[in-house]
């Protein structure tokens, strides 16, 4: 009897999960069926909110175009895990359907934090989601605002910023940040970024703890008020409850701990990969949430599927990293070269070379989970196999995989 693979969520994850399983399964002659679920469908390009946030139109992808031999979508929202039964509950129009699974695929991202400060779920607006950065985009059109307070000043919050201040030139944006902005960038990045901020003419705070939100904008722990008429909140990311649950062994944050091949550690016939995962790195740190992740965690999770079925050992090499890239506007960007842990190397692009990588990768990261075949994004897997290869040599031991 087929094997049935069921993965929930079409995002960067699950999409590289669903198209990679099914290739592999092909291409080994398993009998396995793979069915993919999600809330809508179209492909959310996430790292695109921004721009979404900021007025641009950055096109609708149809999961139909992204499917590929062997992957059915049903599209509906999942609405309960029974990990004991090994079925998930899937609302689909008004009805409520039980697709049984023998193994499942954990892949529902993540939304916009909760606020944490009085005010904050009621008075600031996110690009967390596509409806949210719809809806943000709307009031800066229909509402006019004059000044806008982003709170967060890591990679999201300030691409937000950047987006909004050189798309809307009359705006006076302020950027809040806790600590420093763009943290994992070193001193080259972190100059071209406060470079940037300056020449765009967005105010930064560092070092300023947002205590309370109102009508009126933030109020800071030191008690004194940022007069805004619009606040964006943009302090982390949370994952959906579905995984804690049903059970499954989860972090303080609700992500699923998982081993190195994405199989989640209490619960062996489900992998957990993308934002809704808790795995770690070369040297044993947790990965952050991003795009960049999400797809060689797909790919990863897909092949230990495929390889456990047809009974072979899957790759456990860790997962390192190669760079970060932020958009600093259309015109302006920063590629942070990092070593395998995220920590920052000397190496920095900057300007338009680095605006353009950056939109490069974020093509290729979409481009690469469209069409027929069940492969990876462009430049992704050129980098991932080079640097591989590389940190092989030169260390001896193996490492899979990038991030950007
Ligand atoms: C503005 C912005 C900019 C970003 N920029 C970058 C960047 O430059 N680089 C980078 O690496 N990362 C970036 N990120 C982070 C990145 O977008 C996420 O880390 C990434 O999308 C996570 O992928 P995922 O597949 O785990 O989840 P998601 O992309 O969130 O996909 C989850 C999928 O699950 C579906 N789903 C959720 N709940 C349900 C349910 N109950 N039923 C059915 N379906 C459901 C959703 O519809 C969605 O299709 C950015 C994020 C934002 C918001």
């Amino acid at each position: 009897m087929a094997h049935d693979i069921v993965v929930l969520g079409a995002g960067y994850a699950g999409l590289a999960a669903a198209r990679r399983t099914a290739r592999n399964a092909r291409r080994g002659r398993l009998d396995a069926r793979v069915t993919l679920v999600n809330a809508t469908a179209d492909f959310v390009e996430r790292v695109r909110l921004h721009q979404v946030a900021a007025g641009q139109d950055v096109g609708v992808h149809p999961l139909a175009d992204s499917l590929n031999d062997g992957v059915s979508l049903v599209v509906g929202r999942v609405e309960g895990l029974d990990t004991g039964a090994g079925a998930v509950t899937v609302r689909v129009d008004d009805t409520l359907r039980h697709l049984p699974y023998d193994t499942l695929v954990l892949a529902l991202g993540s939304s916009a934090g909760p606020g944490g400060v009085p005010g904050a779920d009621e008075y600031t607006a996110t690009a967390a989601g596509l409806d949210q950065a719809r809806a943000l985009a709307r009031r800066v059109t229909d509402e006019r605002p004059e000044r806008v307070a982003v709170v967060g000043g890591g990679l999201t919050g300030l691409e937000v910023a950047t987006e909004l201040a050189e798309s809307h030139p009359g705006l006076r944006v302020r950027l809040l940040t806790r600590g420093r902005v763009a943290p994992g960038t070193g001193p080259r990045g972190g100059a071209h970024v406060r470079g940037a901020l300056r020449r765009l003419g967005v105010a930064l705070r560092e070092d300023t703890a947002v205590a309370a939100v109102d009508a009126d904008g933030p109020r800071l722990e030191d008690g004194t008020r940022v007069p805004a008429d619009l606040v964006v909140w943009n302090a982390g990311f949370t994952v959906p409850s579905l995984a804690a649950d049903a059970g499954l062994t989860v972090d303080g944050d609700g992500r699923a701990m998982v081993d190195a091949t994405q199989r989640s550690v209490s619960h062996p016939d489900v992998y957990v990969v993308g934002d809704a995962a808790h795995a770690t790195g070369v040297r044993g740190q947790e990965l952050r949430m991003s795009c960049a992740m999400g797809l060689p965690m797909g790919w990863s999770a897909a092949d230990a599927i495929t390889a456990r079925l047809a009974g072979r050992e899957p790759d456990t090499a860790p997962f390192g990293y190669l760079f970060q890239c932020v958009s600093l506007g259309r015109r302006d960007g920063l590629v942070q070269f990092v070593h395998a842990d995220d920590s920052p190397r000397r190496f920095v692009l900057t300007g338009r070379v680095a605006a353009r990588y950056k939109e490069y990768v974020v093509a290729s990261s979409y481009g690469g989970l469209r069409g027929g075949g069940g492969g990876q994004a462009g430049p992704n897997l050129s980098l991932t196999r080079g640097a591989a290869r590389r940190f092989a040599r030169r260390t001896g031991r193996p490492r899979r995989a990038f991030a950007a």
